[in-house]
């Protein structure tokens, strides 16, 4: 069996229905993937992730290699028998981490540059907390503030011991006040890493190479066409996009121009539910994000109809399901007066119900976009 089989293709747009055939089971794209960066999805049990209908988890290298360490993990079956998560895993290189602990912390930046910064990031810069090198990237432990070291050769060791379906290249994420010189040095040392991650990666695990090049076209391109000549399983598009959303969709588009059809392509920490649908029609076929799970432990539930700030006084008084067209247990089962009781007397229940109802809510959107795309809608 082949590993990625494209169903069909959208004669609308780039959007393509397919299965990704894993060691512990299939994957449904386009699919939405929980994060479960410590090897929980917070606040629930494996059971309730998997009720959610979430087909694949993304569990966080640089936070597990830490704690409590892959060799831990690894003496415990693996992280599938450790988290007691059957279905399919994936795990992020740890370069992020690389972003948001160096330029990121500095100026306060995310992935998307919703404020104007002054100052832009320019050659020969070294962000404050770590030191990036030609073969990997010193930082200190936010657990002990010990010294440490991780390049491709030690992220793929790390990732092979946690034993996912499916690992990511080393590789250097950005900032978005990189200039273009930065971005450009910053591609070129990123490109050598994801050549060092083939070398040394575990082959029984896929292995998808990660396209940079900040918000500039050319490098975009370059990234794409340098990294898809290489022998990866599919694609993750990584990095900063743009100044604001409508952006994202162009600068997406620039890159899946340049991959290969037949490979699947990974959008790495995007995808709010108004961004769900440009994102599919991009040809993106898996994408993950914090946002359900995030929103619900500050008391957000989102819904058909826009988001719900649970915590509010007026829901107290409310016996109507977080969303009366869901169909999820939480929404089967409870009043939003009972989960806004729950929030108002901080009771950590809360939490779990708001985060089981929003991935359910994300899982059962993004299945209503594959059947759109089955019928030819999208
Ligand atoms: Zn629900």
């Amino acid at each position: 069996v082949p590993f990625f089989t494209v169903i069909k293709k959208s004669k609308k747009s780039r959007a393509r229905l397919g299965i990704l055939h894993l060691t512990h089971g299939k994957v449904e794209t386009p699919a939405f993937v929980p994060v479960a960066t410590q090897a929980v999805v917070k606040t629930l049990a494996a059971e309730e992730a998997r009720k959610s209908g979430a087909q694949l988890l993304i569990a966080n290298t640089y936070h597990l290699h830490l704690k409590p360490g892959e060799k831990f993990v690894k003496k415990r079956g693996g992280l599938h028998r450790f988290m007691a998560w059957d279905r399919p895993l994936m795990t992020d290189s740890g370069g992020f981490q690389v972003f948001s602990l160096g330029f990121g912390r500095d100026h306060g930046v995310g992935k998307i540059l919703s404020k104007k910064v002054g100052e832009r990031v320019r050659q020969g810069a070294q962000p404050q907390k770590i030191q990036i090198t030609g073969r990997g990237v010193w930082f200190r432990s936010i657990v002990d503030g010990k010294k440490l070291f991780i390049g491709p050769k030690e992220s793929m060791r790390i990732q092979s011991d946690l034993g996912a379906d499916i690992i990511f290249a080393f590789d250097e994420c950005t900032s978005p006040v990189a200039d273009k010189e930065y971005t450009k040095n910053s591609l070129v040392r990123s490109h050598q890493w994801a050549q060092e991650s083939l070398r040394y990666r575990n082959k029984k695990q896929k292995i998808y190479g990660i396209v940079q090049g900040g918000k500039y076209q050319d490098l975009r391109k370059e990234s794409a066409q340098f990294i898809s000549g290489l022998a990866f399983d599919g694609y993750g598009i990584g990095g900063e996009f743009g100044d604001n959303k409508s952006e994202m969709t162009t600068m997406i588009n620039w890159v899946v121009d340049e991959l290969p059809n037949e490979k699947p392509r990974h959008l790495l920490g995007i995808g709010h539910p108004e961004d769900i649908e440009s994102i599919i029609r991009s040809g993106i076929d898996t994408f993950d994000c914090i946002a359900p799970t995030h929103y619900a432990r500050r008391g957000i539930a989102f819904t058909s109809r826009g988001r719900l700030s649970l915590s509010k006084k007026s829901f107290l008084t409310d016996a109507k399901p977080i969303d009366t067209s869901c169909k999820c247990t939480v929404c089967k089962t409870y009043t939003r007066a009972y989960i806004c009781h729950l929030m108002r007397a901080s009771e950590i229940t809360a939490l779990s119900l708001i985060t089981m109802h929003n991935l359910f809510y994300f899982n059962s959107y993004v299945a209503l976009v594959r059947q759109k795309i089955k019928k030819g809608a999208l």
